[in-house]
């Protein structure tokens, strides 16, 4: 096989790479191929195609108690017959399916359409709950839409300033630092993060600004920057009085936050928040600047108020006036692969194909046409209430997994873990036996990214063909074939194996819909087009820029909410005095189970740590690598510490990527935003005491 032109695995930058076969089975070389870089989870991308412990035969749960090799129609024969009992004891919502963000676009809808025509469930819903949902909820009610960047990323390269909250790409995806170069030379770089991180890091070298706030305070933080530029006349009143509802709301909901009050809650300087908002203001369009961005990650989006918190950039963004302006604007550094395409087509449970509300009557009579059925269910329940309700009297008793680790990236993992143990049936699918798949009763082996077809879109919704360079091992199929294999056998037709096919009906599912595909083709990706959505007919040449003639709102204008700060849920105090912070890795992704098995990364970074502060060691006696125990109100664990500056002395951070007894999610807080149903995963209070290691 010849060379193929296909895409990293790995984070949302979806970086292009070409595929060269070597002489082992199986195995690829990878080179950069233009668009993005690689970084060095890129480059040994193809390790994970050959780990000695790839899943290759489906497995099932013996009498025995163990997971043995079985074919693939008997492990369908049994979960079909298993499904098909429940569901006539229990109701068609007694099975629940559980997706990812990492899924094809082709996977994400066919596993939506499989919950709720095949199994005609409520009970579906996806790990990008975790991940964007209190942007995705921020953007939808504020510009009537949720397009990660509305702008391509190549924008930001030329900007003068560039406010970033709570996004460490430094390490999450570091071809994307390029970007920020203007604006590092302008000294405008601005990064809102509790610790000194790599990105926080590159302030220090060109005069930009670390905003380093205790954490849960990044809503003050921000809407004392707002502050600053109404109160100073630095505000862009042109655009507020033509392209904002309410302008007046925007400037009473901020009125109190004068920067000392501010101080008083967050900890980064008056004087530092003024400086701030001013580098911010000046490379705004309105003042002849560069152009400015306002950009999220997780750190301000992953708390129990992360909607508001990315609800108040928002309205810091229209203040200066950058949506929709050239060279400008507001977005959220979405993180997993098909983060984007992952919650446009009905993995969510509130969301049919298209980026459509399953409320809303006219979507629903849309899918229904496309699907050809009578009605659909609908909508269901957020990711952790969904997990909350499972085995309960009234919550679903069968559960199947795709593309998702739900015992190393859910919170609160104890009780993650009795809710799936109290299952009558668990169904996995995965390419490794994750933590999750060795607890379930029928493992599906699946292919991954240089084995299959399919497409993906990036962070700034940019549609890509992911291409297939190798033939999967063993047995291993794609989740198509387990969606197709179980609706066959539960009687319901129309569900192809293929993914062009699939596409084809995600193109018609799709069509009029917020993110609207019907205009891309196989054959147009092919031929090297990129496609940014919405693209309504094929003639169409996609939509790098939104908002630039309004927002997709009734009246055009964006919609201002009045946000207000309040503390994290955890009480912080004597026993508990602390903030533990979780993050990521540049040596590895999500819940790890790939990163950990490549051996460059999993040498660079072996297991978890706790970094805490020079000061809070000292207090505890705590020596740096040695063993620390750190207890929350869900549960306590024990790992090495670091003793580093780069911590706040009030925080403790912890990287979320490692398993069993290395899980910090068995520590962190499931209490949830009550918009977007994102849990509080970065702050909650914990105590640190000296510990011996097991
Ligand atoms: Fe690019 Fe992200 Fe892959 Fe790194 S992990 S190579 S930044 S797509």
């Amino acid at each position: 096989m010849s060379s193929v032109l296909t895409h990293c695995p790995y984070c949302a930058l979806q970086c292009a790479t070409t595929l060269h076969p070597v002489a082992r089975p199986g195995a690829v070389e990878v080179r950069p191929a233009g668009r993005g870089g690689l970084c060095r989870k890129g480059w040994t991308a193809p390790d994970v195609l050959t780990v000695p412990d790839r899943l290759t035969t489906p497995l099932i749960r013996n009498a025995a108690g163990e997971l043995v090799e079985t074919s693939w129609d008997t492990a369908l024969d049994f979960v079909a017959s298993r499904i098909q009992s429940l569901q006539d004891t229990h109701g068609r919502d007694a099975v629940a399916v559980f997706g990812g963000g990492g899924l094809t676009n082709e996977k994400a809808y066919a596993l939506g359409k499989f919950a709720r025509v095949a199994l005609k469930t409520a009970n579906v819903d996806y790990n990008g709950r975790f991940c964007m949902s209190s942007a995705a909820a921020a953007t939808n009610r504020a510009f009537g839409i949720d397009r990660g960047l509305p702008f391509p990323l190549a924008d930001l390269g030329g900007a003068g300033a560039i406010l970033l909250v709570g996004s460490n790409i430094a390490e999450t995806m570091p071809p994307a630092v390029a970007q920020l170069q203007g604006a590092r030379d302008a000294g405008g770089l601005l990064v809102v993060d509790p610790r000194l991180s790599a990105t926080a890091g590159l302030t220090a070298d060109d005069g930009g600004i670390h905003l380093q706030a205790t954490p849960g305070t990044d809503l003050a933080l921000v809407l004392a920057l707002t502050h600053v530029v109404l109160q100073e006349g630095l505000a862009d009143t042109a655009y507020l009085a033509e392209r904002v509802d309410d302008p007046d709301l925007l400037i009473r909901s901020t009125a109190s936050w004068w920067p000392e009050r501010a101080e008083r809650v967050t900890g980064v300087p008056a004087a530092t928040i003024r400086r701030a908002a001013r580098v911010l203001a000046a490379a705004a369009p309105v003042h002849g600047g560069a152009g400015a961005f306002i950009l999220t990650g997780r750190g301000a989006e992953q708390h129990s108020k992360g909607t508001d918190t990315v609800t108040a950039c928002i309205n810091l963004a229209l203040a200066l006036g950058l949506p929709g302006r050239l060279g400008s604007g507001y977005g959220c550094i979405t993180g997993q692969g098909n983060g984007q395409g992952g919650r446009e087509h009905g993995q969510k449970a509130d969301q049919l194909p298209g980026y459509r509300s399953i409320s809303d009557p006219a979507a629903r009579a849309h899918l229904m046409r496309v699907w050809g059925v009578e009605d659909l269910p609908g909508p269901g329940k957020s990711a952790v209430e969904l997990i909350n309700s499972l085995g309960q009297p009234d919550g679903p008793k069968a559960l199947m997994v795709h593309g998702s680790n739900l015992l190393v990236s859910a919170p609160n993992l104890a009780s993650v873990r009795e809710r799936l143990a109290s299952l009558e049936l668990l169904v996995v699918t995965d390419v490794v036996p994750s933590e999750t798949a060795l607890l379930a009763d029928v493992v599906f082996p699946v292919t991954q990214w240089a084995e299959e077809d399919g497409t993906m879109t990036s962070l700034e919704g940019r549609v890509l063909r992911r291409r297939t360079a190798v033939a999967p091992p063993g047995e291993v199929r794609s989740d198509l074939a387990v969606f197709a294999g179980l609706a066959e056998r539960l009687g319901s037709k129309g569900f192809s194996t293929d993914p062009a096919e699939v596409f084809e009906e995600l193109r018609r599912a799709s069509a009029g819909g917020r993110a609207d595909y019907s205009g891309i083709t196989w054959e147009r990706l092919d031929a090297g087009e990129e496609l940014f959505w919405p693209v309504p007919h094929e003639g169409h040449p996609g939509t790098p820029r939104l908002f630039a003639d309004g927002f997709p709102t009734p009246d055009g204008r964006a919609r201002v909410v009045a946000v207000d700060h309040r503390p994290v849920a955890d009480d912080l105090n004597a026993e508990s005095p602390l903030y533990l912070v979780t993050g990521r890795l540049l040596q590895h992704y999500q819940s790890g189970a790939q990163t950990r098995r490549v051996p460059e990364l999993a040498e660079a970074e072996p297991e978890v740590f706790a970094e805490l502060h020079p000061r809070v060691a000292a207090q505890l006696g705590i020596g740096d690598g040695r063993p620390v125990r750190l207890r929350t109100a869900r549960g306590s664990m024990v790992l090495p510490a670091r003793v580093t500056t780069d911590v706040r002395p009030d925080t403790v951070f912890v990287p979320f990527h490692f398993g069993g007894v290395e899980a910090v999610n068995e520590l962190t807080n499931d209490v949830l935003d009550p918009v977007s149903g994102m849990p509080e995963f970065k702050a909650c209070a914990v105590e640190v005491t000296a510990a011996v290691l097991p």
